[in-house]
């Protein structure tokens, strides 16, 4: 995968080419260019062979002037600086687009938690939790499941932060399991949301669903939910891929079948799964496929600008964060493919944590289709306004959402002052 370029420099480069066709002035969104904070932490974690290893983790609080600093946090080898903190603005982005009260953080540790023990990922997380204990709140900064994380990561974080308070703490973070005051819908809100922005797009552009042809980079939360909610919408799921290989089938793949297969595999991978009309393909061929919907859900800089000159998928809707450089956005544009900007796109995930903050705060559950039929309803209406927008200023619907993400950030940031 090529994780080379700066992920930072790429948010940069976006969001100065918004304010400019917004027509905003550096003075007037220059706080959104640095992150408010940021925490690097280094913490020592006793493995199951006895030996200590030391762990770096970090938490950037990139802007807070709609709200409480909100966004996930993700194990993997390759987190750095400068990845947590594009990740961070990108949250501040997607919780003005998606128009919810918060502002933007993300966190993550850098190692590969497939090669642990559940015991050693526990043991890691509850340090990192004490360790950014003076940076978080329910009312300060609310973590979330991201890449490799998940509910049991989310409960293990909670629970270290009601301890060390000495009081339940839900709503410390979202995206618990439901049992300890995690929200129903909540595991399945983003790649929902992304289904729904498919969906919405094919209707902006004519396109029917029924047998459109799909491909998805990427199998996990997001990545499995995505190919679940489409492929009952009618679509075709030509090819995925995840870490352990890419698969194509040309009439289709079975995906409540792969997704069982994935639930039974001990490390909930595709590699081994098997059905009539199955060929091997690797990530360059999946990415770069004839279908009418190319979906990267997995790492940033994925479609790069090689990928946007020889992609031959219509439509390119990102349910990861980051996956298309700013050269290759260029690149799509000129060759008239549209994409839906995660900002827009994966905002399902950050939209239902709202709504699980906000159960946790009042003691209150929803039922599902309480939550659903909201998601439904305000992931719509962002899309709308980040549709209209670029038809407005005649640009792309990356620069619509930012643009509209932007009008809200710095009225905020004029309404409460330089300080
Ligand atoms: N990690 C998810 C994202 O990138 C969800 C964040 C959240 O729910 O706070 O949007």
């Amino acid at each position: 995968m090529t994780l080379n370029k700066n992920p930072y420099d790429n948010m940069l480069e976006q969001l100065d080419a918004a304010a400019q066709i917004a027509g905003l002035s550096m003075e007037e969104y220059i706080t959104l260019r640095y992150p408010e904070r940021e925490f690097t932490i280094n913490f020592p974690v006793e493995m199951d062979d006895g030996r200590v290893e030391i762990f770096t983790g970090y938490r950037v609080q990139h802007n807070s002037v709609r709200g409480p600093y909100k966004g996930g946090v993700r194990f993997h080898p390759h987190v750095n600086m400068d990845e947590v903190r594009a990740l961070a603005a990108w949250m501040t982005f997607k919780c003005a687009v998606a128009d919810i009260p918060f502002g933007g953080a993300k966190g993550g540790i850098a190692f590969d938690p497939s090669t642990l023990s559940q015991k050693e990922i526990e043991r890691i997380t509850r340090a990192y939790t004490a360790g950014i204990m003076p940076l978080i709140g329910p009312e300060v900064d609310i973590p979330a499941p991201d890449v490799n994380t998940n509910a049991q990561v989310m409960a293990w974080m909670m629970d270290s932060y009601s301890k060390y308070k000495g009081r339940n703490t839900p709503g410390i973070v979202t995206g618990k399991p439901v049992s300890i005051g995690g929200s129903l819908g909540r595991r399945e809100a983003t790649g929902r949301g992304v289904s729904f922005m498919v969906r919405e797009i094919a209707r902006q552009l004519g396109i029917d669903l029924e047998d459109a042809t799909v491909s998805i980079q990427g199998f996990g939360n997001v990545g499995s939910v995505t190919a679940e909610s489409l492929y009952s919408m009618g679509c075709k799921i030509v090819a995925v891929s995840d870490v352990s290989s890419a698969i194509y089938c040309e009439n289709g793949l079975d995906i409540p079948s792969l997704i069982a297969h994935v639930n039974r595999h001990p490390k909930h991978l595709i590699e081994g799964y098997d059905q009539d009309g199955l060929e091997p393909i690797d990530n360059p061929t999946l990415l770069t496929l004839n279908v009418d919907f190319l979906i990267p859900a997995a790492l940033e800089n994925q479609i790069t600008k090689e990928i946007a000159m020889n992609t031959k998928a219509r439509i390119i809707v990102e349910a990861a964060n980051g996956p298309t450089t700013f050269e290759a956005d260029k690149v799509l544009e000129d060759r008239g493919i549209t994409l839906v900007p995660d900002i827009l796109a994966n905002s399902g995930g950050v939209t239902a944590s709202y709504f699980e903050w906000v159960q946790n705060l009042q003691h209150l559950s929803w039922d599902e289709s309480k939550i659903n039929v909201n998601l439904e309803r305000k992931m719509v209406s962002s899309f709308e306004a980040v549709y209209n927008t670029a038809l407005e200023k005649n640009t792309s619907m990356r620069m619509g959402a930012y643009i509209v993400a932007l009008y809200r950030l710095v009225e905020a940031r004029k309404l409460r002052g330089i300080f």
